[in-house]
């Protein structure tokens, strides 16, 4: 027996029998033993304690300054929990799944339990106290691969019922025969692993917050509950990450949102709901306009459709009666098929195109709408604006030749990257999802989806992005472009979608007639650059944590006379900043003026016309900046002329040719 290891240097050592990874890390270097969290053997992540046994095998040693580690080290610290948790309520905790979490922006793990008491936050700081414990008690992790009813003896010996259940749906779907168990002192869990050698090299952690959650994320089953943490292998890491947790809470759009009073949600208009209040109304509605504005020059066509439509046309379309996203119950109106609250655009587009007969010299035809649509999503679900049950989306539809897709394509792309590059959310990637070789659910001739591949590939690599193809992430009727933004903070959102659809005109039976006198199919985009007004204002307020741009803040000025002498003076300003189409708010309350400046910025309002008696008497204004401070003494026109100057440029001439922020 022989066994042959091939480490990343290209270098490769013998063996004569079966060699764990932790041996080898070894011999190669005391050190690298010493930094050693896990192993990748032939591609996988293993346990450092895998035995390489007969036959060639690449060996890479992980240490903690991989990136690979951090998930062994939060699925340990997950283990850790769980045992803490074990150790301080009993024997009677039940631990159902404590994954690590590598995409979330604030949590790094979480384990589910089922406890005979409740816990909150409250209780967290002992449990963290028990972990360190746990850690400093140094316990191997020891991996037993054992035959699904041994394993299944030792977890109901323990009272661990969901692990039971879930080895059955082990067996059942997968059609396991061993399942890998865990042993780490007293505490026995199922898990695939792989985990640290020992608890000591968890190193920094802190648990986060509990939560409620359904066991299999079903509202028919039993509420556990949840224990967010996160771990890093130093602490100057976690103190990085509780610092942006922290930046993150603070600009939550939905605090944010009720301080300024943008939008509301509540009970008596129902869970996901959003209103506009006032001056979220007007955001709303700038975004919105510039947008409109922008689809004319492009030449889209806006139409207006109803918020319901008929069953049938849902069935013809398919997203009655199965969707990804959930449908509010259907309408029995007294016809003889119902109706439904729609909870998708492009039917109703679709019925507009089919409305005349088209002709290729029509074509590209592009209807555009802000349409509301509706989806019910669970409650658990939803979250201030970012998921709702009833949301608009700056939908448009392109109905076009195969050989007239990579121009609109790209057209739909330069769009995208005009509205982020105007809200200063820069920092974004594309990705491309093409479809799988493998898989025959796709509609669509192979040849159209060769030609629409290609396509999208030439677009961003002519408008020279940073992209990814993704093979397999194609909507089954059509590849996509998707953009990932990068927030001020870190966050990764997907915005601005761009699909191709073969699968709807095919559906519908478009036409249009070629110039050879025939019938022809076109091709359908479907694209949306902001996604939905709704959530990318929620992303834009975390973004500017409230303070929005000149052109789309609420008040762009507020006029604050220094006293009541020159209040009179004060109101004429604001008339004259008004007839400029400047949304003003005058304070003429009695308060002082610092009090004033210190409310205009709280209500993180961009500029302040402080007006004093010499101001009065100069026919001029006192400029202040939210941030910026003091501008200095400005002519009346002057100040009204730079102030449309900016909000006309979107702030790119801002003001004294400051960056106002
Ligand atoms: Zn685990
Ligand atoms: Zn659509």
């Amino acid at each position: 027996m022989s066994v042959t290891v091939q480490l990343p240097d290209g270098t490769s050592k013998q063996y004569d029998g079966p060699v764990t990874a932790a041996r080898v890390a070894e011999e190669i270097s005391p050190r690298l033993a010493a930094s050693a969290v896990a192993a990748n053997v032939d591609g996988q992540l293993r346990d450092l304690s895998t035995e390489l046994t007969e036959g060639k095998h690449k060996l890479k040693i992980v240490t903690d300054r991989d990136e690979e580690a951090l998930e062994t080290l939060r699925h340990t610290a997950a283990h850790v929990l769980a045992q803490a948790v074990v150790r301080l309520y009993g024997k009677d905790v039940q631990y159902t799944i404590g994954p690590p979490l590598m995409d979330d922006f604030q949590y790094g793990f979480y384990y589910d339990f089922d406890l005979p008491a409740p816990i909150g936050t409250e209780d967290l700081p002992k449990i963290e106290q028990e972990m360190r414990k746990i850690i400093s008690e140094k316990i191997p992790l020891q991996r037993m691969e054992l035959p699904v009813e041994e394993a299944k003896k030792q977890l109901s010996r323990l009272g661990q019922g969901y692990k039971c259940e879930m080895i059955d749906d082990l067996v059942r779907n997968e059609h396991v025969e061993t399942v890998s168990l865990y042993r780490q002192g007293d505490f026995l869990d199922m898990c695939r692993g792989p985990h640290l050698p020992e608890t000591g090299k968890v190193k920094a952690f802190k648990l986060l917050t509990t939560a409620g959650a359904y066991w299999r994320g079903d509202e028919r089953n039993k509420m556990l509950t949840r224990i967010y943490g996160t771990a890093f292998f130093n602490d100057k890491a976690l103190a990085e990450q509780l610092g942006r947790i922290a930046e993150a809470r603070k600009r939550d759009h939905r605090v944010i949102g009720k301080q300024l009073g943008l939008f509301l949600i509540n009970e008596s208009v129902g869970p996901g709901l959003p209103m506009w209040m006032p001056k979220g109304t007007v955001i709303r509605m700038e975004l919105e306009g510039w947008l409109r504005s922008e689809l004319l020059k492009r030449g889209y066509q806006p139409v207006i459709t109803p918020h319901i439509g008929k069953l049938e046309m849902y069935r013809t379309s398919g997203h009655y009666p199965y969707y990804e996203h959930g449908l509010f119950p259907t309408m029995e109106l007294g016809d003889a098929d119902g109706y439904l609250l729609k909870p998708m655009n492009c039917p109703h587009h679709i019925q507009i195109y089919k409305a005349v007969q088209r002709s290729y010299r029509e074509l590209p035809i592009r209807f555009s709408e802000f349409g509301t649509v509706y989806r019910f999503e669970q409650s658990g679900e939803l979250s201030g604006l970012t998921r709702v049950r009833g949301f608009t989306q700056d939908d448009a539809h392109i109905f076009c030749t195969h050989e007239q897709l990579e121009a609109e394509v790209e057209s739909c792309v330069d769009l995208t990257k005009l509205v982020l590059s105007t809200l200063e959310l820069d920092d974004y990637r594309v990705r491309i999802g093409l479809r799988d070789p493998n898989d025959s659910k796709y509609v669509g001739g192979p040849e159209h989806w060769d030609l629409a591949e290609e396509n999208l590939r030439h677009v961003v690599r002519k408008l020279d992005m940073n992209y990814v193809e993704e093979i397999g992430e194609a909507a089954f009727y059509g590849p996509k472009i998707d953009f990932v933004v990068k927030d001020c903070i870190g966050r990764e959102w997907q915005l601005g979608t761009i699909q191709v659809d073969y699968n709807l005109p095919e559906r519908f039976d478009l036409e249009y007639i070629g110039a050879d006198n025939t019938p022809h199919r076109p091709v359908m985009i479907h694209r949306a650059p902001l996604g939905s007004p709704e959530r990318f204002i929620a992303i834009l307020i975390e973004h500017f944590a409230g303070a929005m741009p000149l052109w789309l803040a609420p008040v762009q000025v507020a006029v604050l006379p220094v006293s009541e002498k020159t209040s009179d003076y004060a109101a004429k300003v604001a008339e004259k900043l008004r007839v400029a189409e400047i949304r003003v708010e005058l304070d003429d309350s009695p308060e002082k003026i610092g009090a004033k400046v210190r409310k205009a910025t709280l209500a993180k309002v961009p500029y302040m016309a402080v007006i004093g008696p010499k101001e009065a008497a100069a026919r001029s204004v006192a400029v202040r900046h939210r941030t910026a401070g003091d501008q200095g003494p400005m002519d009346l026109d002057a100040f009204t002329a730079a102030l449309r100057e900016e909000i006309d440029s979107k702030g790119k001439r801002p003001l004294g040719g400051r960056k106002a922020k």
